[in-house]
């Protein structure tokens, strides 16, 4: 039977507009860079929203001043989200239980903002994850186990990657629309065919998750390599998990 959607492959998944968005992105500045990887460390510590007084707190070398404008660099540069002077979310991870919960291997329990963000995190981390979510079609309940070289079983698990327009929208509820898991390909073409609207392609999970290292196992853990505080709890040694996947947008790195 011939598919009513585009089935896509990582590579085609990271077009020439993601590769620009990613390419401006590491034009940021040294000190976003290092704000971003405090604020990522934070998140992930505490799992709570994190204070620009605890990212200040975690600079004190650098001038409140410089601390707050490249955190709101970073918000505009969409790689964070600042409410009420409080970071609620920082890619792949958010303060606010989402539809796709990680649980670490030492037991802590957090949240992705999408599904793809959710598959990142093991290749990000360089540790074993187990994502709980639900298929978006039935919301039967979906366990996935993904190392940081990719995922355990759960081969038939499809995931719906939203257009990129819908993928920069500032809000996650719009975010966790677009990104979702589905337990097979069945379930995912039902789902397309009540909403042949939705824009954007289909990818199995092996893709998805190439795509989610790609973009947090090197393009982001990359861009965070200055941070000691990221450093300090990410240090598991060898290559980053994504390298191998050849996504090399550094040709115009400062
Ligand atoms: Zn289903």
């Amino acid at each position: 039977m011939k598919r009513s959607f585009v089935l896509k492959a990582a590579e085609e998944l990271m077009d020439e507009e993601f590769a620009a968005k990613w390419r401006d992105r590491q034009r940021i500045g040294r000190l976003p860079r290092i704000v971003l990887g405090t604020v990522l460390t934070e998140l992930l510590s505490t799992g709570q929203p994190v204070t620009l007084d605890t990212v200040v707190a975690a600079l004190r070398h650098h001038a409140r001043a410089d601390v707050e404008q490249a955190v709101w660099t970073l918000d505009e540069k969409d790689m964070i989200v600042v409410r009420d002077d409080r970071i609620v979310l920082a890619y792949p991870f958010t303060a606010a239980p989402s539809a796709f919960t990680l649980l670490l291997p030492d037991g802590r329990i957090r949240y992705a903002v999408c599904a793809v963000d959710a598959l990142g995190v093991a290749a990000m981390l360089g540790q074993p994850v187990k994502i709980r979510s639900v298929c978006y079609h039935c919301q039967e309940r979906l366990e996935l186990a993904v190392q940081p070289d990719g995922p355990r079983g759960g081969h038939d698990v499809m995931v719906w990657v939203g257009e990129r327009a819908a993928l920069r929208a500032r809000a996650c509820t719009s975010l966790c629309l677009t990104i979702n898991f589905f337990r097979s390909e069945e379930h995912l073409a039902a789902w397309h065919g009540a909403n042949p609207e939705v824009p954007g392609a289909a990818a199995t999970v092996l893709e998805a998750t190439a795509l989610g290292a790609a973009i947090f196992g090197k393009l982001l853990r990359d861009l965070v390599a200055s941070s000691s505080a990221w450093s300090a709890i990410t240090q598991v040694g060898g290559p980053a998990p994504g390298a191998e996947h050849g996504f090399n947008l550094t040709e115009e790195d400062p």
